[in-house]
């Protein structure tokens, strides 16, 4: 197998990075991404290989849809921003808001969603996203209160950070809850099942081990699912598009046009939206790009070495 180190600066700091790293890996089907953040040990980065390994040896399932649904992402930003975001979306019909932002009031993140509201339209979907940093008294108060500054949430995602508490908050609100963060192994997904703590799934292609265990854990919890992208480049992208594409059901828009965070890409055709979707397929790496976003010498050695690792852990 024939395998290449990428670093691409991020556009705006990011989960507290500025530079996103990764390896593409080519095998007999085509491409794959490894791309486990930095700090993970080998343990955690086996599944991100396993991932890598099916789109690049064994390619994916067959697709039911020809396109997938994206969200757009609008951050901590103010509601004039907020809406030039969601007019500058390519067509999306779903916006997740960010709120919970430290040092940020209730009233900025009722305006930025009402500002979002009134861009999108009445038909569009809106889902906030708190990465876990609300307690539960605050998740339910809220909750209520963006609610209806929303004119309606189709979820709340990670109000509280602990599964218990994403349950209890389950029971006390009307608006369905996502699991985000909550799920980060392949186990995680059946404690989230099992505590009834999520009304919705987002799962990740790379954490949970590729897009066949992603198939399988979403037939196994029996809950609706929104898929999402790890920050990869078009082509670990692309596998999350495989994943919403094979899914039997697909309610929700994903989380996977985040190639635009990136300030560069390794494909010809980078996976951007068009008509608030993504199409479904693989996507042409280009050698230029390759050659363009080639990681210094120490970074190619580091991540030599950590496939090395992962490698002999799954052998
Ligand atoms: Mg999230």
């Amino acid at each position: 197998m024939t395998w290449h180190v990428w670093s691409v600066p991020m556009r705006t700091k990011f989960r507290g990075i500025t530079v996103r790293e990764g390896m593409l890996l080519r095998g007999d089907a085509g491409w794959g991404e490894f791309s486990p953040f930095l700090e993970y040990d080998a343990v955690v980065a086996a599944p991100w290989l396993r991932a890598a390994r099916e789109s690049a040896d064994e390619g994916w399932p067959a697709a039911v849809r020809d396109s997938v649904p994206v969200n757009v992402t609008v951050p901590a930003v103010g509601p004039e921003r907020a809406a030039e975001i969601v007019r500058a979306s390519q067509g999306c019909r779903t916006a997740k808001v960010k709120v919970a932002e430290p040092g940020q009031t209730r009233a900025e993140e009722e305006a930025r969603l009402e500002a979002v509201r009134d861009a999108l339209g009445p038909d569009g979907h809106i889902r906030v996203d708190a990465n876990g940093l609300w307690d539960v008294d605050e998740a339910v108060a809220a909750i209520g209160a963006l609610d209806r500054a929303a004119g309606g949430l189709e979820y709340v995602e990670q109000p509280v950070a602990a599964v218990e508490d994403l349950a209890l908050v389950r029971r006390k609100v009307d608006v369905p809850v996502a699991a985000d963060e909550s799920i980060r192994r392949a186990e995680d997904p059946y404690r989230v099942r099992d505590l009834e703590a999520a009304d919705v799934a987002v799962l990740k292609v790379q954490p949970l081990g590729g897009v066949r265990a992603c198939l399988r854990i979403a037939e196994d919890i029996g809950l609706p699912v929104v898929v999402s992208s790890a920050l990869e480049t078009s082509v670990g992208i692309a596998a999350g598009v495989a994943l919403a594409a094979a899914l039997p059901e697909l309610h929700h828009a994903s989380g996977l046009a985040t190639v635009q965070l990136l300030t560069d890409d390794v494909a010809a055709h980078p996976l951007l939206p068009v008509d608030g979707a993504l199409p479904v397929g693989p996507v042409t790496v280009d050698p230029a790009a390759l050659d363009r976003l080639r990681a210094a010498p120490a970074r190619e050695e580091h991540w030599r070495r950590r496939l090395a690792d992962v490698e002999d852990l799954l052998s």
